[in-house]
């Protein structure tokens, strides 16, 4: 304790002391002695100085145990209370320091307290120790400190200054804590939260009252409801009642009871539309303090575009995208029901095979997006006509399946057959095309055709395949032989990819005669087949088959050469020279380089280009124009001529005759077969003479066959004729001796086809 102390602290007592002995002075009793007098003073005022002395003591006691408890406090503190001199030496060091920073006080005392800071935060340090130099007030600041063991560790630092008795600050005194786990756990939290924030599904916590009390980023963009909007609110408001009743139910009943709920819900965003979710709800139950509540979190995904997408794989699986009918696949399920539940009733089934006439027609001449437009309406119409028990499928191209449930009469099938016809009798109009269409219908019946679904469909097949041959636009039921015929058809097939090699092929040549002269101005070139077992096939048997395999190829440009390296020979021999037609197929013509085909074989056979004349159908030209057209001029560069066979029976149309350079129009047979008696087909054959003349085009007509045809024809100015009243297909090896001339004309009239022998 100071002296200056010790003198302060006996001050009071003294002044008391002398008080007393002033007031004595003043009052003193006059029958005391001096002496006396003084003696009771003494002793009063060295009672009250010693009361005064003791209370003093008793007070500084107490002050030096409470410094002395405090000094204990501060050494035991869980906070490192350290203070260091204003240059940093450390001054002082606690437990707290010592368990906080891992130095002992020994290892801290006296050195300066830098080594328990990381090196990025000495410079901080220096400052704060300048700052409170200064006399600045620094409270309390989070900062970084690094422990014996190199650990780096967040510390929540107060500082005050440490002052002497003058009031000099002679330091610095910092209570640290060490927040490293709180910190970390701020963080995470803080983590926490920015990721469901800013996670990519939505994510709605409800309270057990079913009221929002948190979302996510992703909810409102989901939903299209602000924060605002939807706290507080039960998520029903997003509601779109496409679930079927007792879903929320179920599901309040599983979450209620702390189970997990999944599953997909159509819920309406705040614009109106609807979006499909698949949605977890986790029961959470929370204790606060004491007290618990369950939360229920529920994290939502947007799978609409994923189950669009699943629809429409399901879709393109089963439907036939062109007319949204059922496909073969999905026709093939309903059908095995269908046969089970008539099995069960005892009641009938029938397959309506529907092939439409001439598609292939309109497809090749008007386009393939005319073509799809018509298979839409076809569907459209089919549709409209089926019972809704029925199944109407497309089942590839232009061939449609309609299974017909219930059905009591074998007879109930044709008039619904009829019915179909006639609900295709009202004409079509395509892009501006009015289109009549008609179609072969094939039926077979369940159980008489067939007892499986293969078996029916491939005997309804078969029946419409012979309605069709039989003339188009009828039905036919399912008959035994019907399947002898289509075996016919694939027999017929696996030989004439023999035919070829085997030399079973050969030509005949028809000549054609103009009119004016009499005289033959060229042949037509004909194939025929001699078939081993058959006979002699006519190609209306075989070209479709050929056409349908692909095999027309190879026979056509055999045909091609055989011609070309014949008309030559002919030449050679010194025979008036004459043109020789060669009829192109369609898929012949489509093929690439068709045009170096005819280049190849010219030159190999070496004909005049101008003695080759190639027969195209109207449909071959209409189709794919622009391919056709850059065909044709190649040709026409050439020197080939053009004629376009069969001429009235496609779609007519004279405005590409010019643009295609053609020469000659051959008028079918169809209508020169009743020119004379028909005036409908007088009238069509005179006005296609008409419009030829005026393209400058010459016209031939086929299959003439009488006088009265030929004078009907000489009448009109018809250039040139072709047909079995001239002369019936010769045999190549007759056709020398027409063309010199040796043979009287007209011919016999001969009326089967086949060749003049
Ligand atoms: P097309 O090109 O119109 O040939 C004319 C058809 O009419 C020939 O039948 C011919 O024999 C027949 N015909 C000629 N004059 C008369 C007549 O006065 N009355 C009757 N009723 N018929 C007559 P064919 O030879 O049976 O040929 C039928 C069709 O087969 C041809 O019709 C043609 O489209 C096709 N064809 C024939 N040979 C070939 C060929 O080498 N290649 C291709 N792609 N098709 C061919
Ligand atoms: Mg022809
Ligand atoms: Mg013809």
């Amino acid at each position: 304790m100071s002296r200056r102390y010790q003198i302060l602290r006996a001050l009071p007592a003294g002044l008391v002391a002398m008080c007393v002995t002033a007031v004595y002075e003043l009052t003193v009793d006059p029958r005391l002695s001096i002496v006396q007098s003084h003696i009771i003073i003494i002793f009063f005022a060295g009672c009250v100085g010693f009361c005064i002395s003791f209370i003093i003591r008793q007070r500084e006691r107490a002050a030096q145990q409470g410094l002395l408890r405090l000094a204990a406090i501060v050494r035991q503190s869980d906070e490192a209370i350290t203070s260091v001199t204003l240059d940093g030496t450390v001054t002082s060091w606690n437990r707290g320091a010592e368990r906080t920073y891992g130095y002992s006080a020994a290892e801290a005392l006296g050195h300066h307290i830098s080594f328990c800071v990381v090196p990025e935060k000495h410079a901080e340090l220096n400052l704060l120790l300048q700052r409170i130099a200064d006399g600045e007030v620094v409270e309390r600041f989070d900062t970084q400190r690094l422990t014996k063991n190199g650990t780096i560790i967040d510390v929540s630092l107060s500082v005050s200054a440490i002052k002497d008795e003058t009031g000099t600050i002679v330091g610095v005194s910092g209570i640290a804590r060490d927040v490293t786990a709180y910190r970390r756990t701020e963080k995470e939290l803080h983590l926490r939260s920015s990721a469901l924030e800013a996670a990519a599904n939505g994510i709605v916590i409800t309270d057990r009252q079913g009221r929002i009390v948190w979302a996510n980023q992703a909810f409102s963009k989901l939903t299209g409801y602000s924060k605002e909007e939807i706290l507080g609110k039960n998520p029903r408001l997003l509601k779109s009642g496409e679930q079927p009743d007792g879903y929320y139910a179920k599901l309040w009943l599983t979450i209620s009871s702390g189970k997990v709920w999944q599953g997909e819900i159509v819920n309406r965003r705040k614009d109106g539309t609807t979006y499909t979710e698949e949605m977890t709800i986790t029961p959470v139950t929370q204790d606060f303090g004491g007290a618990t509540d369950t939360y229920f979190i529920a994290i939502k995904q947007d799978i609409t575009e994923r189950k669009a997408a699943e629809e429409r794989v399901q879709y393109l699986a089963y439907y036939d995208a062109l007319t949204g009918l059922p496909n073969r696949t999905l026709l093939q399920d309903r059908l095995s029901k269908a046969l089970a539940s008539a099995r069960r009733q005892k009641n009938k089934v029938a397959l309506l095979f529907l092939d439409l006439d001439r598609f292939k027609t309109i497809n090749d001449s008007l386009g393939h997006s005319v073509g799809d437009l018509v298979l839409k309406q076809v569907a459209e119409r089919l549709k409209k006509w089926a019972r809704e028990q029925d199944t109407v499928a497309r089942m590839g191209g232009d061939e449609f399946l309609i299974v017909l449930t219930a059905v009591k009469e074998v007879a109930d099938a044709a008039v619904a057959a009829e019915r179909i016809r006639n609900a295709m009798t009202a004409e079509f109009v395509v892009q501006g095309h009015s289109l009549d269409i008609s179609c072969s219908v094939g039926i077979s019946i369940f159980a008489e055709h067939g007892t499986d679904g293969e078996t029916l469909i491939k005997n309804a097949d078969a029946a419409m395949y012979c309605a069709r041959e039989s003339g188009r636009n009828n039905f036919r039921f399912y008959t035994k032989d019907m399947n002898a015929q289509a075996l016919e058809r694939l027999t017929l097939e696996n030989s004439l990819r023999l035919a070829l090699d085997k030399k079973e092929l050969f030509l005949v040549y028809q000549p054609q005669m103009d009119i004016a002269t009499g005289k033959i101005i060229g042949l037509e070139a004909l194939l025929r087949w001699q078939h081993p077992e058959l006979g002699l096939v006519p190609p209306d048997k075989f070209i479709r088959i050929a056409e349908n395999s692909g095999l027309i190829v190879p026979i056509g440009e055999w045909v091609l050469r055989t011609a070309c390296s014949q008309a030559r020979k002919w030449q050679d021999e010194g025979i008036p020279a004459v043109s020789v037609a060669v009829n192109v197929s369609a898929v012949q013509f489509r093929q690439e380089g068709f045009g170096e085909v005819i280049r190849k074989v010219l030159y190999e056979t070496g004909l005049p280009p101008q003695l080759l004349e190639l027969e195209l159908t109207e449909s071959l030209l209409l189709a794919n124009a622009d391919v056709t057209f850059s065909v044709l001029q190649e040709l026409k560069d050439m020197g080939v001529t053009l004629a376009i066979d069969d001429f009235g029976t496609g779609y007519s149309s004279f405005s590409y005759l010019r643009q295609f350079q053609i020469s000659k129009l051959k008028i079918d047979r169809l209508f020169i077969r009743d020119v004379t008696l028909n005036s409908n087909d007088g009238a069509i054959t005179t006005a296609i003479i008409g419009m030829a003349k005026s393209l400058n085009i010459k016209v031939i007509a086929e299959g003439v066959e009488n006088e009265e045809q030929m004078a009907f024809l000489r009448a009109h100015q018809c250039d040139e004729i072709q047909g079995y009243y001239f002369s019936k297909p010769l045999a190549v090896d007759k056709v020398a001796s027409k063309l010199r001339g040796d043979s009287p004309e007209p011919q016999a009239r001969a009326q089967a086809s086949g060749t003049q022998s």
